[in-house]
């Protein structure tokens, strides 16, 4: 039996976990975990689903993860000029670092910072100490973090408990606030310097909404820290700081386009962002990664290593706090080396992460000091949606992964229920864009004219889709 100190790659709030390999992946709580004492939430207990075993491929064919690299080389050689390297944040910061070597003519670490002002950078990558959070007065949410970021419920409650006001600004009432206002409410919310603003920030955000979480922040003076989807996305961003990035949303473009044809992805799975008739048009669809995922059996090369809990390793969670992986793999960073036609040394890579942090070793009970300095003016235009019926896909950690859920359904309120004369127990017709599904639904508090959703239903334009419904 092999046991790893392990961290969930489900968000970017760094909960540990022990795993136990015994033919079998099971889990363990580890209580000394600073960020989560030890409690997971649904997804952190799914995580044996997720590690499915990967083999590494070409076009199909089984072969070996060197065979499978070297490959990858020759093909990223041949389409040069017109290679994208796509790393979303769930690799240790050392793998980050080596892919960064790789990636110069194109790296996308999936965050639309280019439509952001620059002096914002650091406050999104890095988010406040989850003690902050508790200490409190008043929080406002722009998230669902009973579905987004569950472990985070844990520290609202215990703010409520010292007396904190919680106020959401979310399409549902959130059953811990004591305030709920809708979006298209937002002159409704009074920022005072003692809020402490929670929001956001991923691969799909709308750069105006995030804008304008900022600019509300700041002309309150109050604090405001983002949430993000994937274990490491605060490393992976703190340490491309200074390394030219393209958005996401022009990577889409590009491969649109033609201009990109060979894409490259480091334990990321394309396929849960990328419409599939775009992925189609690339020539050559490369994999790296440790576990399969609905994107391996798209790729056209497949180089698989040791899942994330088996590496060696530093992660960085939301907080800012470093995190050493327990295991003691570093088959990714081999493979890395191949494609580069280079050797990375695990040490020497660390060395620079540590040094990047500015620490001498990674503890994962202490938190480095950040530069989030103070960012200037911004002016927002975020509208709210305009359609008369609205389908708002919730981003959660099931769906960032492609992981089935079994929350196959759409949350309305009584009135839309009552007004389609809906009956309990049966479903709902969602048309857009010429597509019709049917769905069963739940009654909640929603908005008016909105359907929420933390799953996936193929009809989505973005986490805002406007739809016809029907019974
Ligand atoms: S809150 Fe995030 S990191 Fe924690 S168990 Fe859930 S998905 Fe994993």
């Amino acid at each position: 039996m092999n046991a790893y100190s392990t961290i969930c790659p489900g968000c970017n709030f760094g909960c540990g976990l022990y795993i136990r390999e015994n033919g079998t992946i099971d889990l363990d709580f580890r209580k000394s975990s600073p960020a989560n004492a030890g409690k997971l939430c649904r997804f952190g207990m799914s995580l044996p689903r997720l590690y499915k075993p990967v083999k590494s491929m070409v076009e199909g064919k089984e072969t070996t993860p060197e065979e499978a690299a070297k490959e990858a080389a020759r093909r990223i050689s041949a389409s040069k000029g017109s290679v994208a390297f796509l790393s979303l944040g769930n690799t240790t910061c050392e793998e980050v670092l080596a892919f960064q070597k790789l990636a110069v003519p194109y790296l996308c670490t999936g965050a639309n910072f280019d439509a952001l002002p620059k002096d914002v950078y650091l406050t999104l990558s890095v988010g406040i100490p989850y003690t902050e959070i508790e200490a409190a007065k008043h929080i406002v949410l722009f998230i669902d973090p009973y579905e987004q970021y569950p472990l985070t419920v844990r520290r609202l409650l215990s703010a409520k408990k010292k007396g904190a006001k919680i106020t959401s600004v979310w399409w549902k009432d959130l059953p811990l606030a004591d305030e709920n206002i809708r979006p298209a409410d937002i002159s409704k919310l009074q920022l005072t310097k003692d809020s402490l603003v929670i929001s956001d920030f991923h691969p799909l955000s709308d750069a105006e909404q995030v804008k304008s979480v900022l600019s509300l922040a700041k002309n309150a003076g109050a604090k405001v820290t983002f949430l993000k989807p994937f274990a490491n996305s605060t490393g992976a961003y703190v340490l491309s700081k200074d390394a030219k990035q393209k958005s996401f949303a022009q990577l889409v473009e590009d491969i649109n386009k033609g201009t990109v044809k060979t894409l490259f992805c480091l334990e990321s799975d394309p396929s849960t962002l990328i419409p599939s008739e775009t992925l189609s048009k690339l020539t050559n669809l490369i994999i790296q990664t440790g576990h399969a995922s609905a994107g391996t059996a798209k790729a056209n090369v497949v180089i698989a290593h040791e899942p994330l809990y088996r590496k060696k390793g530093t992660l960085i969670n939301n907080e800012g706090r470093g995190q050493a992986l327990g295991g003691a793999g570093t088959n990714g960073l081999e493979a890395l080396g191949i494609i580069a036609g280079t050797k990375f040394e695990f040490d020497s890579l660390h060395d620079a992460v540590k040094k990047a942090l500015g620490i001498q070793a990674v503890d994962e009970f202490l938190i480095p000091k950040y530069d989030r300095p103070a960012y200037g003016a911004i002016q927002a235009a975020a509208k709210p949606p305009e359609a008369k019926t609205t389908l708002v896909s919730v981003y959660n950690p099931f769906m960032w992964f492609g992981l089935p859920d079994d929350n196959d359904f759409v949350e309305l309120n009584l009135n839309t229920v009552r007004a389609l004369k809906l009956l309990k127990g049966g479903t709902l017709k969602i048309k857009s864009n010429g597509s019709t599904i049917e769905k069963k639904f739940k009654v909640a508090p929603v908005q008016d004219n909105i359907l929420l959703t933390g799953n996936r239903f193929g009809i989505e334009k973005g986490s805002i889709t406007p739809v016809e419904i029907s019974r």
